[in-house]
């Protein structure tokens, strides 16, 4: 039987009568095996109070856990087999590197031997080896990190729960450990469930990004799905950034911008036809989509929209433009050497290839 977690209408809510909120609403997932799922979403939609219902520190209000066929329900958080890492790392400052990792294994009654084995196994995987007698409070942020996994790891966990494991540390570490932990989890084939309010976190390391919102799942997909295919505006715009253009339907296959500009989109993407006449929606076009054209006069052609450029970040490897189009902005990156000579206040002809044009629901304004 696979080792899946299973999770059936889960719903958490705190409080009581008139004090009620609901934060985890009606969750139906599953976590396959081997894989590092990442839940993903903005600040208080749930993410935390989820995994933590997943590792027994929470008990859900209804709803039911399952892995291997076993409900996990009534099973208490130190008996799930689960490994924990939090974004405190709750380790003990003053013990060493090799006591904090045999924490877990001596809590289970491993004897001595065995754990030395473990721990010194767990060393050569964090490579932290010529630590070992060290205290934690000598350690560096990213080390400190490593030791945390490899405690959770100690006793050869079903599944690694990880909230915001890395949260706490300066950008360039943060990048060089989220590629460290993904190694690791590819290298064990261990299942993991990663919490962060990161999205390009979340992009790096995941095979399966959650996206959650009050509460719910907005969709669940591969870090390309939910960035080429966002099911709406609120996942478009939380997933990389994106020109999100307010447009209504006008044709089987065209929408109309906000300026008036009739753009068509590819037909055997989600037709324009699918909308309600005169519903408001949104046309979605990544900024590495839209092609950039110096020239005004060359292309007058299909979806081709006059501008001017308001701003150019340029660093080098990549470029970004701001271009007014009258009605609205449209966000373009290029690569330099695409663009050469590109310069504020220049007029430009922005191209959007139909194909790249998606059309997506425009979420309830608040
Ligand atoms: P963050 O990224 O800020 O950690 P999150 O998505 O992980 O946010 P949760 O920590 O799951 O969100 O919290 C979701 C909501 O539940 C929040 O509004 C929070 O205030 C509320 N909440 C969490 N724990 C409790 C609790 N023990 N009692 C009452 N409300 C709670």
């Amino acid at each position: 039987m696979s080792n899946s977690l299973v999770i059936e209408n889960i719903c958490k809510q705190f409080g009581s009568g008139q004090g009620v909120t609901q934060v985890v609403k009606n969750i139906n997932l599953t976590i396959p095996e081997g894989k590092l799922v990442c839940f993903l979403g903005p600040s208080g939609c749930g993410k935390t109070t989820l995994l933590r219902m997943i590792a027994g520190l929470e008990t859900p209000t209804s709803g039911r856990m399952s892995m291997t066929g076993r409900d996990l329900t009534p099973v208490p958080a130190s008996q799930r087999d689960f490994g924990m890492v939090f974004q405190s790392l709750a380790l003990f400052p003053h013990m060493t590197v090799a006591a904090n990792i045999a924490y877990p294994l001596k809590l289970r009654g491993m004897d001595r031997a065995g754990q030395e084995k473990r721990v010194s196994e767990l060393l050569q995987l964090i490579q932290l080896q010529h630590m070992t007698n060290r205290s934690v409070a000598q350690l560096s942020g990213g080390q400190r990190q490593r030791v945390a996994i490899a405690r959770a790891l100690a006793s050869a966990p079903k599944l690694l729960l990880l909230d915001e494991p890395l949260s706490a540390l300066d950008a360039k570490l943060r990048e060089a450990m989220q590629v460290e932990i993904r190694q690791l989890q590819q290298r064990l084939g261990i299942t993991a469930i990663m919490v962060t309010h990161d999205q390009r976190e979340a992009m790096t390391m995941a095979d399966v990004i959650v996206v959650m919102e009050h509460g719910r799942i907005a969709q669940i997909g591969t870090p390309l799905e939910v960035y080429r295919d966002p099911v709406n505006e609120f996942v478009a715009d939380f997933i990389g950034l994106g020109n999100i253009l307010p447009a209504h339907p006008s044709g089987p296959n065209s929408v109309q911008l906000a300026g008036g500009q009739q753009i068509q989109v590819d037909a055997s993407d989600k037709p324009a036809r699918q909308f309600p006449a005169g519903q408001e929606i949104r046309l979605l076009i990544r900024p590495e989509d839209v092609c950039l054209q110096m020239d005004q006069k060359i292309n007058a052609a299909e979806n081709c929209i006059p501008g001017e450029v308001t701003f150019i970040r340029d660093v080098g490897s990549s470029l970004e433009a701001t271009i007014n189009c009258s009605g609205f902005e449209l966000t373009v990156a290029a690569s330099p050497r695409d663009v050469p000579g590109l310069k504020l206040g220049m007029p430009v002809m922005a191209r959007l290839p139909p194909h790249s044009c998606k059309l997506i629901d425009a979420s309830p304004r608040a």
